[in-house]
């Protein structure tokens, strides 16, 4: 069970020789208490999750109670979270979402801090949390998609099947994932 997390600190007096004197952390114990609840859950659904291999993504997942630093705070319009490096930023409105959405989040920010790129966070995502918090992938993210592909899945964008690199079927939702604007010019034709 996880029982403590890496918390940002924002500095509240900086001392003239500069140096913070008085630093309070960004997340207050409810939000700490919410997170390290849903990395318990977390843990748990990895195993759970059906795909075999993968062992360097689920142990990196595995160790985000140690790797990640937390940072609670407003990030502007409809974002949810955040992820630079190892750490990862968590908005009020992630926090105030239902129990199941804000795993799902929290979820998908983990493999961004594990290397995946947009295309994986989205696809294990809506694999593990399937109409148990996940959202489909919205049109800012079709164009990560096709230029970044995955680090872990390969995407076929006219089917919206999503494959681990070895093959294996991720349960997304394919219409979901059908490119709505494919290069080339998709939806046009001879005439
Ligand atoms: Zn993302």
């Amino acid at each position: 069970m996880v029982d403590s997390i890496r918390v940002r600190t924002r500095c509240l007096e900086t001392a003239w020789h500069g140096g913070c004197t008085r630093s309070e952390p960004t997340c207050n114990q409810s939000q700490v208490n919410s997170i390290g609840a849903a990395l318990d859950r977390i843990y748990r659904k990895v195993d759970g999750c059906d795909l075999r291999g993968l062992t360097d993504l689920k142990n990196c997942i595995k160790r985000a109670h140690l790797d990640v630093v937390w940072k609670c705070g407003s990030l502007g319009d409809s974002i949810v979270g955040q992820t630079s490096g190892n750490e990862i930023t968590l908005t009020p409105s992630a926090f105030g979402d239902t129990t199941a959405r804000f795993e799902a989040i929290v979820f998908h920010e983990i493999v961004h801090s594990c290397g995946g790129t947009e295309l994986d966070s989205e696809a294990f995502e809506n694999h593990c949390y399937r109409g148990a918090g996940a959202t489909p992938p919205t049109s800012d993210d079709f164009p990560k998609f096709r230029d970044d592909g995955g680090r872990w899945v390969n995407w076929n964008g006219s089917s919206g099947a999503v494959t681990t690199k070895d093959g294996q079927n991720l349960n997304v939702n394919r219409p979901d994932f059908v490119d709505p604007s494919p290069p080339g010019g998709g939806g046009g034709g001879w005439i």
